[in-house]
């Protein structure tokens, strides 16, 4: 018996690894505390909006409870999708609508409404707001945790849940992530309706996937009737610096994505020049699939601290979550002697998990960036 219910568990991260991690343990009577280095809650705007899987994300949410909660806040019809040429022709149209919960049912929900149904599912005051970790010290078998405003914390176990440039992650193994080739430009148009009201209704409530000539541009619906959209563009991992755009600077953006994509449709050009400024460039990385560490027995990590992806298969909260679930259980399971065995369990089964769906990953990420993307896709979701 490994004794977990005597002991404080910190989780450093409230994304949805870290805020489901905390309900799967205070349901089994763990003692915990989420570490979150935001404000306040409502203190970032969330991106777009998230497909959650049966077979991971809403196995996570089914076993945390919150399925009802989630059938009061998932958007119906928001996972249509169409597929487009740069043209801006409609080549196929999906409309799931809502099939589930059965294999293969992936209904949307925005980041702002999953987060919200998580934080009111835990006991108060278990997120300690406006506390960003910058580094552990150990402490016979604890750890201090220490912020960046001078004060400290302490636990028996600490959980990083705290994304991709994780702080806690070096503590566990030195292996980097490496870059997968793509850098990603992303854009928000508020009141999308007024705003962009070609794509608005070209998007009709749904997702839009444009490919051709190596590139991508992939835009989302939400429901508070903005839309989100990446580009996708093989680039030097160093691009964003070396570029010398101006990210916060629209026309820059936009005389970019002309000289980038030429010959696509005028219609695109309406994000570029409808979008909020400041654009956010994201060069996409990936953790290595062997990737492999000794379990500690005080500290592991769940989500994109362990296993940074780019978005192209669409798993990282997924993973996330499952992630939560596993270790949730590891962690409460008698059947564990100490809590190295908890974690070395949970680990290895991560691992196992995580290198598969980064193998997938990688071949979409590559295969939507190809001269064939368009067939490749057509392929992929019929
Ligand atoms: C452009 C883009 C589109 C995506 N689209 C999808 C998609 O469609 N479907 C999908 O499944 N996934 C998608 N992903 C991936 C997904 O966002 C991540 O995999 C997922 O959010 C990981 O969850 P997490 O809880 O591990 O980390 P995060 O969501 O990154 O949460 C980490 C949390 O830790 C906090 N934090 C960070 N550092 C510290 C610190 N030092 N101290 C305290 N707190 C800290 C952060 O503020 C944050 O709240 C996308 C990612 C990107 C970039």
């Amino acid at each position: 018996m490994n004794n977990i219910f005597n002991k404080k568990i910190a989780i450093v991260g409230g994304g949805p690894g870290g805020l489901t991690l905390a309900r799967i343990l205070q349901m089994r009577h763990a003692t915990v505390t989420v570490y979150e280095r935001d404000v306040h809650k409502d203190a970032r705007a969330q991106g777009a909006t998230l497909d959650l899987h049966y077979e991971s994300g809403l196995k996570a949410l089914e076993v945390a409870g919150l399925m009802d909660a989630f059938k009061a806040n998932f958007r119906p019809g928001a996972d249509n999708m169409r597929i487009c040429d740069k043209d801006a022709n409609i080549i196929q149209e999906y409309a799931n609508a809502d099939a589930g919960p059965v294999k293969g049912y992936r209904p949307e929900i925005d980041r702002g409404p999953l987060k919200k149904i998580l934080l009111e599912s835990l006991h108060p005051d278990t997120v300690v707001w406006n506390s960003q970790l910058v580094s552990l010290t150990p402490i016979n078998d604890s750890w201090q945790l220490n912020f960046k405003d001078g004060t400290t914390a302490f636990a028996d176990i600490v959980i990083a849940a705290d994304g991709a440039n994780s702080r806690i992650r070096p503590y566990i193994t030195p292996v980097k992530p490496f870059y997968a080739g793509i850098t990603m430009v992303e854009g928000t148009v508020y009141d999308s309706a007024k705003n962009s009201p070609q794509i608005h209704q070209l998007l009709n409530n749904g997702k839009l996937f444009i490919l051709g000539e190596d590139k991508s541009l992939i835009v989302s619906s939400k429901g508070d009737g903005s839309l989100v959209f990446y580009t996708g563009c093989k680039t030097s991992e160093d691009w964003v610096k070396t570029s010398g755009i101006d990210f916060s600077d629209k026309l820059q953006v936009l005389a970019w994505f002309k000289a980038t994509f030429p010959g696509w449709h005028n219609i695109w050009h309406e994000l570029f020049e409808n979008a909020a400024a400041p654009f956010i460039p994201r060069p996409q990385y990936c953790m290595p699939l062997d990737q492999t560490w000794e379990a500690l027995p005080n500290l592991t990590m769940i989500g994109d601290a362990a296993h940074l992806m780019p978005p192209y298969a669409g798993e990282g909260v997924n993973m996330a979550m499952l992630d939560a679930l596993e270790l949730g259980l590891c962690l409460t399971d008698e059947i564990y002697t100490d809590t190295r065995s908890a974690i070395a369990a949970y680990e290895i089964s991560m691992r196992t998990r995580a290198a598969a769906t980064a193998e997938l990953t990688i071949e979409s990420t590559n295969a939507l960036h190809a001269p064939d993307a368009l067939s490749y896709l057509l392929q992929t979701v019929s």
